[in-house]
């Protein structure tokens, strides 16, 4: 496997909270409220704010955002209050923009990552310029779009790169606005140990009651940082107000998360290399049985096309799934676990047995 070429982002940390942190509203709406909120965040230490200047919509008729009139707002957060401000940039035309106001810092929404000619025309109009950049994952689970994003934008000389994790769409919307589905990230996150990814629990949660939770979720797994949107007012947000949190809220939240952070460096160290034993040595059981299921799995492929029936055959999968969920509710086990598990030993047995025949 070739060596990750991305290199881990020095952010700053404010001493007493758990993780690097950026709060800031969704939107700049005016240049008060711009201003009344990131003093807010300032007084709290936060040192990095966002707020976004172009709103990419999903439907025509909501507030699209400010646009370049806000550049100035961001550029005073960054003179009279020393934090260092974010805001989205979608365009080769935001870039030089924000770029030219002065502004160093910036985010990549969801729906951009989605179009691979968008990251390329933001690739070519950032490279060669010093900028902290960090890229959201598409709104679909789809790995390897939000991987090729980073790796288009490091390939134009982006160093300071980093990765946010936003949920995911589904058509069918749970309790979350966006599926946390923690499994990409993770795996992002396998493939290069040195990419900064920080969680965005105010997008994932979709509302504000749920933002704590996420965000010590994303804590727990051990993601780098938090991005939080949070506004003076948020009931009166121009946009995703049922998910910002106030000031207060945010200076609470990480007052918890902070409880969180300490209780776990302070727990006396523990020995959990007998049980990563007992792990390694079941997960070796479970291979060794899979690989002796799919020899079998040959076979009956085998025998199967000697005598011409088809390799999937309904009935017998119907009936066997049904016979494992029984067997795994009686042993306690998460239905949907199981029914994932065996849809996944099942298409690679067809597929074991698709190649026996060719
Ligand atoms: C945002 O950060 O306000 C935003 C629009 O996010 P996303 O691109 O994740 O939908
Ligand atoms: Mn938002």
């Amino acid at each position: 496997m070739p060596a990750s070429p991305f290199t881990r982002l020095h952010l700053v940390q404010a001493p007493h909270h758990p993780c690097p942190l950026i709060a800031g509203p969704c939107s700049a709406e005016t240049e008060a409220q711009t201003l009344e909120t990131a003093r807010a965040l300032a007084a709290q230490g936060v040192h990095y704010y966002r707020a976004s200047l172009w709103k990419p919509r999903t439907r025509p008729g909501s507030f699209e955002g400010v646009g370049q009139l806000g550049l100035p707002w961001l550029r005073r957060v960054e003179t009279e209050l020393g934090m260092q401000t974010l805001t989205e940039v979608a365009t080769a035309e935001h870039v030089e923009e924000a770029y030219t106001a002065g502004l160093r810092a910036f985010w990549i929404g969801a729906r951009t990552t989605a179009s691979p000619f968008a990251i390329a025309e933001l690739a070519e109009a950032l490279s060669g310029r010093d900028v902290l950049l960090l890229v959201k994952n598409p709104p679909q689970p789809d790995l390897e779009l939000w991987e090729g994003a980073l790796l288009r934008l490091q390939a134009a000389g982006i160093t300071r790169l980093g990765a946010i994790h936003r949920g995911f769409s589904t058509y069918a919307r749970g309790s979350y606005r966006n599926a946390p589905l923690w499994q990409l990230p993770i795996e992002l996150q396998r493939r290069h140990p040195e990419l900064t990814i920080l969680v965005d629990p105010s997008h994932i949660a979709g509302d504000r009651k749920l933002v704590p939770l996420v965000a010590r979720m994303g804590l727990e797994m051990n993601f780098s940082g938090l991005i939080i949107e949070t506004h003076c007012t948020p009931e009166a947000a121009w946009s995703d107000a049922a998910q910002q949190l106030s000031p207060l809220q945010l200076q609470q939240l990480l007052q918890q998360l902070d409880l969180y952070a300490t209780s776990s460096s302070s727990t006396p160290s523990l020995d959990l290399d007998p049980l990563r034993a007992e792990i390694d040595r079941l997960d070796g059981q479970l291979l060794s049985l899979l690989s002796e299921r799919m020899q079998i799995a040959e076979r009956i492929g085998a025998l199967k096309r000697a005598a011409h029936l088809p390799i999937v055959q309904p009935e017998r999968y119907r009936q066997l799934l049904e016979a494992r969920l029984q067997d795994g509710r009686t042993r306690g086990l998460d239905e949907g676990f199981v029914r994932e598990l065996f849809s996944s030993i099942h298409e690679a047995a067809v597929h074991v047995q698709q190649a026996a025949q060719h």
